[in-house]
């Protein structure tokens, strides 16, 4: 095996599989005004198909694979989804992406399917922010989901929380305290703009963020970094979790991407924050070969863009996060 890479010479090894676009909660940064249009159900990949993809892009060098949705737990089944990719031999990480409602019901046995590890979205500690921000009060659930993740073995289990001006800002301290006094690993994130959404008046840059967090401690950094994605980790002196950042806008992270996206109904897309998408749900139900998904799966790496363009206010229209994955 070779391995892919684009050609930008960025080498590709990373597969996020939105397995619907349907969820459980409306976030206020995810959702458009508009609400959302879902899918037909037939469009939806099975998870056959989706087996058959991950084989093939496994062939060609992917090794890591990450569930998203849509909210991935209220497809039936999910743990027959993980028990088959986890046979496919070049697939050595597997992990979940979650609102973590539904999660302390799943975590056994996502684990016991392969599930290596879990990101929980989680933008407040606050029962009554918590329902402005997601639309529903279950923020209880949520936090029962990340204790059952972590009694399961589920490790590391993150927390996602995107950081918006004047709605959940105000928590950044409490958030980063959690991290000294618990295994807490929290990412802050920018919040995107996304066609039609609420965020784009709700910026927090990084830097303003980790201005106001180092009221707690000096931000060391974490050596050798950690994990392979865009996020960059710190650690306040003695404390037992880490800080992450995400800075899709100020710094963005496009020089070290590695990754390829399928959305629920099939496309694959070279880009998170760019339209262009390639079909690989028709050709499948028309018997596409293997070596002729290979040559799809190799197509949308060659069309990767060299980065986004959200800071000359180059907004995607077409999906919503709910539906590419986020
Ligand atoms: N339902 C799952 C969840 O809530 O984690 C998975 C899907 S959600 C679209 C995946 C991630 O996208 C979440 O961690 C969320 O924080 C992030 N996300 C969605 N919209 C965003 C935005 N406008 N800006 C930054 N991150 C966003």
């Amino acid at each position: 095996m070779t391995g892919l890479s684009d050609s930008f010479q960025r080498p590709i090894d990373y597969l996020r599989i939105s397995v619907t676009d349907r969820c459980n909660l409306h976030c206020t940064y995810c959702v458009p005004r508009t609400g959302i249009k879902l899918m037909p159900r037939d469009t939806i990949l099975t998870y056959e198909e989706i087996g058959t993809i991950v084989q093939a892009a496994a062939e060609l060098g992917i090794n890591k694979v990450r569930i998203t949705g849509g909210e991935p737990l209220v497809r039936l089944g999910l743990p027959q989804l993980i028990r088959m990719l986890a046979q496919i031999d070049a697939i050595d990480d597997i992990s979940l992406t979650s609102n973590g409602v539904l999660l302390a019901g799943y975590a056994d046995e996502l684990k016991e399917a392969g599930l290596r590890r879990v990101n929980v979205s989680l933008d407040t500690l606050k029962p009554d922010k918590f329902k402005a921000i997601t639309g529903d009060n279950r923020l209880e659930e949520v936090l029962a989901g990340i204790a059952a993740a972590r009694s399961a073995g589920l490790n590391p289990v993150k927390l996602n929380m995107v950081v918006m001006a004047g709605v959940n800002d105000d928590e950044l301290l409490d958030f980063g305290a959690r991290t000294i006094s618990h295994e807490w690993h929290v990412r802050f994130i920018e919040p995107m703009p996304v066609a039609g959404g609420r965020t784009a008046s709700q910026f927090v840059s990084v830097n303003d963020m980790k201005k106001r967090l180092q009221q707690l401690g000096e931000l060391v950094p974490c050596l050798p970094s950690v994990g392979n994605g865009p996020a960059k980790y710190f650690r306040f002196p003695q404390a037992k979790g880490t800080v992450g950042f995400i800075t899709p806008i100020s710094e963005h992270f496009c020089f070290g991407c590695n990754r390829l996206r399928l959305t629920a109904d099939g496309k694959l897309r070279p880009c998170l924050l760019a339209e262009d998408e390639i079909d690989l749900k028709q050709p499948l139900r028309s018997g596409i070969s293997s070596a002729g998904l290979k040559k799809l799966i190799e197509a949308a790496v060659a069309r990767k863009p060299l980065r986004h363009r959200l800071a000359d206010s180059s907004v995607p229209k077409g999906r919503p996060f709910s539906q590419v994955g986020g």
